[in-house]
């Protein structure tokens, strides 16, 4: 039989690591990997040959199969947690870690982790101290609040503050505003595990003042407003606003919460962005606390920020909870450094990633959208396709669903190749290009593109362009 033969051909160990495609790989990739990687490429062609499938001849050359190895081998040893480029427009994007940090927080980061710190040292005291303090003085100065405290995540944030002050207890929200947000954050299925009693109020598209106050019972711990994020009611549609809330919550002697979600320190309807409240703005309404996340459109690390009523605030702090919820030293090094860009709000601007992105003029975009372009056609591949048109990005992160900020996108074709597979390359490639597909189109969205992501692009088109045979 063919197949018997073809397997005596089939290389043993050994002489597939002693080539020198494999020991090229000895100084970068662990040898538990290489070996790992050989044998694994044996096995795939020894059970095809045993399944009778086809296994070409040259398959099983010496220097074929050293370096199908070889490859194998430097695949086993990427990280799994590795940069990609994100062309999607989508800024805040939670697939694609949401927000990137500014050069300052970076650095921050790095310094502080390198180093011990005064993470809960007292320097002045000389005597143990309080990790909450590095950011709860920059977080009142630039809000206004009375107090402040972090923790992991905004899912975090609304728990604790459920948990520590309406457990056993009724929370009354809006039916409108019980949304899922994204990734199985239900803010119903929170407040159930938190220990607080949902009293929800209202229809889906209407909610009175009036039927807040019929809701409340000797039994109310907490009137709640949630952002509705990702999710937007448009037409016949009415909540109740923060100012009315505060005044029934007045009224009853209620504690008043507001969970924001993205949560902004600027209003960026200069820039034709929808118009949100800043989290200034909802204290000032009257929010006893808010709660909102780091990595949205604050543009910092992964945190739940908690702002509002000193009382309240210390109450949460001592919850043996936040033990559990605790902000880590990293985020709080990131963290304070962000915060700190933003004491200068054009600083801010310029150099937080997330609002930089947010705020590029148009002619801005087309710019680098045409520079892109006339690198890939100064390429001179006859098999690449290159043009680029007016579109829209995306805020993401749950904030501003309905805001569309006009971009440049490079559309981009390679003869021989469906978009479909011309999308999987890019995503399969190194660094992973993540592309955005409509209506059978493949777009790059200029808007997201940060470093060297040209480069990269360039680099992978010449290749899928380039190669005799596309993979
Ligand atoms: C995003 C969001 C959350 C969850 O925040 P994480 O920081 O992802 O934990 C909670 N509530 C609202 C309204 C949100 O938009």
């Amino acid at each position: 039989m063919v197949e018997q033969s073809l397997m005596a051909r089939l290389p043993k160990v050994d002489q597939v690591l002693a080539r020198a495609e494999l020991a090229a790989l000895a100084a970068s990739v662990p040898r538990p990997l290489i070996l790992q990687a050989v044998r694994l490429v044996l096995e795939d062609l020894r059970g095809r040959l045993l399944a009778g499938q086809g296994v070409e001849p040259e398959e099983l050359a010496l220097a074929q199969v050293a370096g199908a190895a070889a490859a194998q081998a430097r695949q086993l040893a990427r990280p799994s947690l590795r940069r990609v480029v994100n062309a999607t427009g989508v800024v805040v994007h939670t697939n694609l870690g949401r927000s990137l940090l500014a050069e300052e927080a970076c650095k921050r980061l790095v310094e502080l982790n390198r180093a011990y710190s005064n993470l809960e040292y007292d320097l002045a005291a000389g005597a143990r101290g309080s990790r909450y303090v590095h950011v709860a003085g920059i977080l009142k100065e630039l809000t206004g609040a009375e107090a402040a405290l972090v923790v992991n995540n905004n899912a975090a944030a609304v728990f604790l503050s459920l948990q520590s002050l309406a457990a056993g207890r009724e929370v009354i929200v809006s039916r409108g505003q019980l949304v899922e947000i994204g990734g199985s954050f239900r803010i119903p299925d929170v407040m159930a595990k938190s220990g607080a009693i949902l009293r929800e109020v209202g229809t889906t598209n209407k909610t009175h003042p009036r039927d807040f106050e019929n809701a409340i019972t000797s039994n109310t711990g907490l009137l709640l407003k949630v952002h509705t994020s990702n999710f937007a009611v448009v037409g016949f549609h009415q909540e109740v606003s923060l100012g009315q809330m505060r005044q029934i919550a007045d009224r009853y002697h209620l504690p008043l919460m507001e969970d924001l979600g993205s949560g902004s320190l600027v209003d960026f309807s200069p820039w034709g962005l929808a118009r949100e409240p800043t989290v200034q703005e909802a204290l000032a309404e009257g929010a006893d606390l808010v709660t909102f996340s780091g990595d949205k459109l604050l543009g910092g690390p992964q945190a739940g920020v908690i702002l509002g009523k000193a009382e309240l605030i210390e109450r949460l702090r001592a919850n043996p909870l936040n033990r559990a919820l605790r902000i880590d030293k990293l985020t709080l090094a990131a963290l304070e450094a962000t915060l700190e860009l933003y004491r200068e709000p054009q600083q801010a601007l310029r150099q937080i990633p997330t609002l930089r992105m947010l705020c590029r003029p148009y002619q801005e975009l087309r710019n680098q959208a045409a520079a892109l372009a006339r690198r890939l056609k100064a390429l001179k591949l006859p098999r690449l396709g290159v043009g680029t048109r007016e579109g829209f990005s995306r805020v993401g992160g749950g904030a501003m669903p309905l805001a569309a900020p006009r971009t440049r996108l490079l559309e981009v074709s390679v003869q021989g190749l469906s978009t479909t597979r011309l999308e999987e390359s890019l995503r399969l490639g190194d660094p992973p290009i993540i592309a955005r597909l409509e209506d059978g189109r493949l777009l790059l969205d200029v808007r997201t593109l940060v470093g060297d992501d040209h480069e990269a692009i360039v680099q992978a088109l010449a290749r899928l362009a380039g190669a005799a045979c596309p993979v």
